[in-house]
């Protein structure tokens, strides 16, 4: 069996070196860095830097503070470093932060599209081969520094769904049209994730977001480091702090049927704290009712998802007409009228990517009163399990 070994750390904060303490103790739980790094070794480190740009306190992004602390640690391994996510305006680097942290640590930092993509074999459920970017294929080793969010498609986004940032943009969108439903799209974001397998997550839950994730959510101090070298068993343990019952959650759950990792915390080995002394009891959910939805007969697709996935709302006294919920929108739902944001009911497929791209709150995710009773049966199921 794979190592299923899980480090929990308290970290109460982004300020040095507290946060570097803690970050260090967690690996050291697993037994050090090079138990997954060896000396001298190409390391291609996987931020989730999720456009459009924003700043590191809105909780969207790896934290610079958190990859700065791994980052100080793997230095002292290897020179050959590079930080990287795909974006598609530069200044995401400046205004998170990352570009002063890299040239302060010297490392390399790479927006993925510079050096393409390669198409490699899947062999998954949903795609025989996947474009993925080559500077994460070309390196010896993966290290994944995602966040702790909730995601208002598919509930959580942390270790496996942040690979989803290492193939094309257009590609990405493309997938949310062609596969509407959650638990498709889960098993397509694990066919990613297999073809990467990083070698060590060190996940940033030192403040997470919940709510409306992974970019309209509230953020919530959470105050942990979550490491292992499973990054499904890295999921299941920082869902089961926040609430969620791991094996309802798809990516997990698909995942870990797969073979892929570990994703049921009896199977799991959690060093450090104890995951009942630091869950985080009334962490709120996306208000999406994506399990039901996975769950219902491919011909009730269309009808389920508009009646009981959430919808987003153009808020218009928020909204200044940037077009980034149009660049992002797969069906052309999302248009700008007079100024404004519109978005065409009949042809959204409440993929949420609008509301993921918006950094401007301009859209809110609305449900009816069956999709909210739905939700609530849903989150009742995750909490029953602990
Ligand atoms: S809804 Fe948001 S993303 Fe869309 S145009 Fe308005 S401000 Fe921009
Ligand atoms: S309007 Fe938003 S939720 Fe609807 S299809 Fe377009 S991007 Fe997806």
């Amino acid at each position: 069996m794979a190592n299923t070994r899980v480090a929990v750390v308290r970290a109460g904060g982004y300020g040095s070196p507290e946060l570097c303490d803690a970050v260090e103790r967690a690996l050291d739980l697993l037994g050090g860095l090079e138990q997954f790094i060896p000396r001298g070794a190409k390391v291609f480190v996987k931020v989730n830097l999720l456009p459009p740009p924003s700043p590191p306190e809105r909780a969207i992004i790896t934290h610079p503070a958190f990859a700065e602390a791994v980052l100080s640690l793997l230095r002292e391994i290897t020179p050959h470093i590079t930080v990287g996510d795909d974006v598609h305006d530069l200044r995401s680097f400046e205004v998170s932060g990352y570009r002063e942290i890299c040239a302060r640590l010297g490392v390399e930092l790479l927006n993925l599209r510079e050096k393409g993509f390669t198409e490699v074999e899947v062999n998954g459920a949903v795609l025989d081969k996947a474009y993925i970017a080559r500077a994460v294929l070309e390196a010896d080793v993966i290290v994944n520094l995602p966040k702790l969010k909730t995601h208002s498609l598919t509930t959580f986004t942390g270790a496996v769904k942040n690979f989803y940032g290492v193939v094309p943009a257009g590609l990405r969108t493309r997938f949310h049209g062609d596969h509407p439903r959650p638990a498709e799209f889960c098993q397509l974001l694990v066919d990613i994730f297999s073809a990467v397998r990083p070698a060590l997550t060190v996940m940033d839950a030192v403040v997470g977001m919940e709510g409306a994730g992974p970019a309209n959510g509230d953020p919530r101090e959470i105050g942990l480091v979550i490491a292992g070298g499973d990054a499904v068993a890295v999921d299941a343990v920082a869902q089961s702090i926040v609430g969620l019952d791991p094996l309802r959650v798809w990516t997990t759950r698909h995942a870990h049927d797969r073979g892929l990792g570990t994703g049921d915390p009896a199977e799991i080995e959690v060093v450090g704290e104890e995951v009942a002394s630091v869950r985080v009891e009334d962490f709120r959910l996306p208000p999406a009712a994506g399990e039901v939805l996975g769950r219902l007969p491919r011909i009730l697709t269309r009808w389920a998802t508009q009646h009981l996935q959430a919808c987003p709302v153009v808020v218009p006294e928020r909204c200044v007409g940037c077009g980034a919920c149009v660049c992002a929108c797969p069906t052309g739902a999302a248009a700008i009228d007079g100024g404004r944001a519109r978005i065409d009911r009949r042809s959204c497929i409440r993929c949420m990517c609008c509301h993921e791209a918006c950094r401007y709150d301009a859209i809110e995710l609305r449900t009816d009163s069956v999709a909210r009773l739905i939700r609530s049966l849903e989150v009742a199921l995750h909490r029953r399990r602990r």
